[in-house]
């Protein structure tokens, strides 16, 4: 019945509701390899054996949010806040550049310094230095006229992800003061405007149902965005989630097979909080349909202060160690990692 429903998977890009919670809630080792190998042969018909990779520069950890799930959340008062200047991104991008990076993902909080204006002018730098790069933006909500003025300076991509898109589990796990229906909302304008959108979700976040899951796939199937980030929640200790569950490597993996099965195109990361949780996370990732790693270029002189969760791998490694280290590990389960830009490929 599971090989049924990846067939279907494979051959219509879609399955239905009760056919999707079967799936996920089934736990085989076997039905998962049925599914890893049909995820790669349809990854290596679009991408062949490459893997992309994205230079992440965390460069705000001051939030004006409080989600409450992440790390340097406003109200948690145990965060040393920094920003970067521009000189300080400009020099990781300078760094990343010599270490074979053609994407450069800006992410922070929403820090309320970096307005439009200051942003514009950073982004408008990188593309002056470095116009054979993508930029990738991931600093939450702005209004549409923020995202279309960030566009027209350059700016590529945009990440965010809708982390769940059940608007009852939204507000468990955000206060009242952020919404769903903008967070939607937001997507949707970034679309129209043209970016490449990424949108995702975390697996095992607290009070997910498998349905929210299911509800998250057959969103992201509607949207159709080029990318999409997952990986397992993780507890942070300095949150109220503290003492939570982290999110399953195998149901994660499994997502990352279906998403690629339904959407066959997508830029699809294994995740740092995949690698987090289990040492070959990455590895395994990679072998269930993923085609991305997002490693880290922030300045190791900040990166401890970027805990959305609890140990967090990388946090003192400099960026070309980084590189090495997975290069080799991508290497090892016969892909390659890629000096490109690595954008979408339509059909
Ligand atoms: N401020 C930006 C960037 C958020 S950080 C924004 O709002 O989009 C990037 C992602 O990290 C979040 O979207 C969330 O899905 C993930 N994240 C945050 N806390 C986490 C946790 N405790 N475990 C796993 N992932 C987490």
């Amino acid at each position: 019945m599971y090989q049924k429903i990846i067939d279907r998977l494979e051959k219509d890009r879609y399955a239905e509701k009760e056919e999707l919670i079967a799936l996920l809630n089934c736990d085989s080792e076997e039905v998962r390899s049925y599914l890893f190998e049909k995820a790669r042969k349809v990854r290596e018909r679009v991408y062949g054996k490459d893997v992309y990779i994205r230079g992440l520069i965390e460069f705000t950890n001051i939030c004006k949010n409080d989600c409450y799930y992440c790390g340097i959340r406003k109200s948690n008062a145990h965060v040393n806040r920094y920003r970067l200047s521009k000189e300080d991104i400009l020099s990781c991008c300078e760094n990343g550049y010599a270490l074979g990076f053609r994407t450069f993902v800006l992410q922070g909080g929403e820090d309320g310094y970096f307005t439009d204006a200051v942003l514009e002018d950073i982004i408008r730098e990188i593309k002056r230095n470095y116009p054979d790069c993508a930029i990738t933006l991931s600093v939450g909500e702005r209004s549409r006229e923020s995202y279309q003025r960030l566009y027209d300076a350059g700016a590529d991509r945009y990440l965010l992800r809708h982390e769940t898109a059940n608007c009852g589990h939204y507000h468990m796990l955000h206060p009242d003061s952020m919404s769903y229906e903008n967070r939607m909302q937001c997507l949707k304008d970034l679309k129209e405007i043209g970016y490449q959108v990424g949108a995702g979700f975390m697996v095992g976040s607290p009070y997910q149902k498998t349905e929210y899951l299911v509800e998250d796939l057959l969103f992201l199937k509607e949207l159709n965005p080029h990318m999409v980030g997952i990986g397992p929640f993780i507890p942070h200790q300095q949150t109220r989630f503290a003492s939570e569950k982290q999110g399953s490597l195998n149901l994660t993996l499994m997502l990352l097979g279906i998403l690629r099965l339904m959407l066959p195109n997508v830029l699809l990361p294994a995740t740092t909080a995949l690698g987090t949780i289990a040492p070959n996370g990455r590895e395994l990732g990679i072998l269930a349909g993923a085609n991305v790693v997002m490693p880290n270029l922030s300045p190791v002189s900040v990166r401890k202060e970027y805990q959305l969760y609890d140990n967090k791998i990388c946090a003192g490694d400099e960026a070309a160690e980084c590189i090495q280290c997975l290069t080799r590990r991508v290497g090892s389960v016969g892909y390659q990692i890629v000096t490109d830009r690595g954008d979408y490929k339509a059909e």
